[in-house]
């Protein structure tokens, strides 16, 4: 019999995130988090949730991914968790980037590493750190299956119309240029949970996912299947982010060259790093920008209608492509505890059968819930995302078949 835990990991360039979780009963053993791997100053935070212990906190420094992860199989060994007991049936690995090919997860051996590496050119900044952590995990516990989770593999059921950008044809082939879309494990997560909430089979349910996180994407889900998303060949298109411009006229970038004598590099970091809400106003919590509205701060509104404003493109945009939506539902940091941004997100949009009962939108909780007033023709819903937990059962599931 294969054991019943997952370890689920997220490894960054210079931080691993973990948790590791029970799926007999789907709650979570422990949670941890170590940074600035590879710096002097390195931090490792435990909580044994299993234990009902307190957070621990080392700071010794940690050289490289190898020693996060043996550090990490300590703490977990500690409270009696660890790597080399039976009971864990596997690890699950988030991977950014799975290209065409990894359209489901993927059961880890070397040809599955070669095709991750293969994706690199078109995930630069991720899918070598992802690789770190399998290569890492792998000769901690060669033996143990390990499953590569996607965060495109949910979009890869869009249409060709959807993921095509119309360029050259054989230029696209070429270079793997298509939408692939992010945030596919959240985006799945999410509008299975919703339907859920409304008590219907997602066969029969048409949903617009808003992901609105420091990173945001958006995604048209025609019967449990993604039809088309925001997010393209990087994450850099589609709605204002944090830090991210969204959708922009390509030419802005040929002008920057041009004209302000940037490089690619520099045009890179500025739409990527300084643009979006943080590039309109300086700021890209959405807490401080509603605190500097209140103190009627004229660029923290004008970042805040221009973020909402792309929401509302993408919320018509999605219903033109659904033809009929049964329910808007938000998620991740802002889309969870922002009353403000939902509000405005479907404001003037009654015409579309959308809208938020004030009293219901601005009710804190922590649950799925409806935020629309009751009757409403289309839902309006909060689901907190859990991209941890839906690794761990994409996991579980394909080792326990
Ligand atoms: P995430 O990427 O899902 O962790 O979301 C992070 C973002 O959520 C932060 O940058 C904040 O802008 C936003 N956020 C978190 N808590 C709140 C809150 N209470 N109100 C508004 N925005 C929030």
């Amino acid at each position: 019999m294969t054991g019943t835990r997952v370890l689920v990991l997220n490894s960054g360039s210079s931080s691993v995130k973990y948790q590791l979780l029970d799926m007999e009963t789907e709650t979570r053993l422990a949670v941890g988090l170590v940074e600035r791997i590879g710096e002097g100053a390195s931090r490792l935070a435990h909580t044994p949730l299993s234990t009902g212990g307190g957070q621990r906190v080392q700071r010794t420094p940690v050289a490289d991914h190898e020693a996060a992860l043996k550090a990490v199989a300590e703490e977990l060994a500690a409270d009696g968790l660890g790597l080399d007991s039976p009971r864990l049936a596997a690890i699950g690995h988030r991977v950014v980037h799975g290209g065409l090919r990894f359209t489901e997860p993927a059961l880890i051996d070397e040809e599955v590493i070669a095709e991750i590496e293969r994706l690199v050119p078109v995930a630069p900044l991720h899918n070598p750190a992802n690789l770190t952590g399998i290569r890492t995990a792998r000769a901690l516990r060669p033996t143990l299956p390990q499953v590569a989770v996607f965060d495109t593999a949910f979009h890869a059921s869009m249409p060709e119309y959807a993921a095509r950008y119309a360029i050259d044809a054989r230029i696209a082939d070429e270079h793997r240029i298509r939408r692939y879309g992010f945030h596919g494990t959240s985006h799945a997560y999410v509008a299975r949970r919703a339907a859920r909430l409304l008590d219907r089979d997602p066969a029969g349910l048409n949903l617009i996912v808003l992901h609105l996180g420091n990173g945001a994407s958006a995604s048209a889900v025609r019967g449990g299947r993604c039809v088309d998303t925001s997010m393209g060949l990087t994450p850099l298109e589609g709605l204002v982010m944090g830090t991210r411009s969204g959708d922009i006229d390509p030419a802005v970038v040929f002008h920057l060259g041009r004209v302000a004598g940037m490089s690619m590099d520099e045009v890179d970091t500025l739409l990527n790093r300084h643009s979006g809400l943080a590039g309109l106003c300086g700021d890209n919590d959405m807490r401080e920008i509603r605190r500097r509205i209140d103190a009627g701060d004229a660029a923290a509104q004008l970042a805040f209608n221009v973020y909402t404003h792309r929401l509302r493109k993408y919320v018509g945009a999605y219903h033109a492509v659904l033809g009929r939506v049964d329910a808007v539902v938000f998620t991740a940091g802002v889309g969870e505890n922002s009353p403000p941004v939902r509000e405005a997100a479907v404001a003037g949009l009654d015409a579309f059968g959308l809208a938020v009962d004030p009293e219901l939108n601005t009710r804190d909780s922590a649950e799925p819930r409806l935020v629309s007033p009751a009757g409403a023709r289309v839902a309006v819903a909060v689901v907190p995302t859990d991209e941890e937990l839906e690794i761990a059962q994409q996991t579980h599931a394909l080792v326990a078949r």
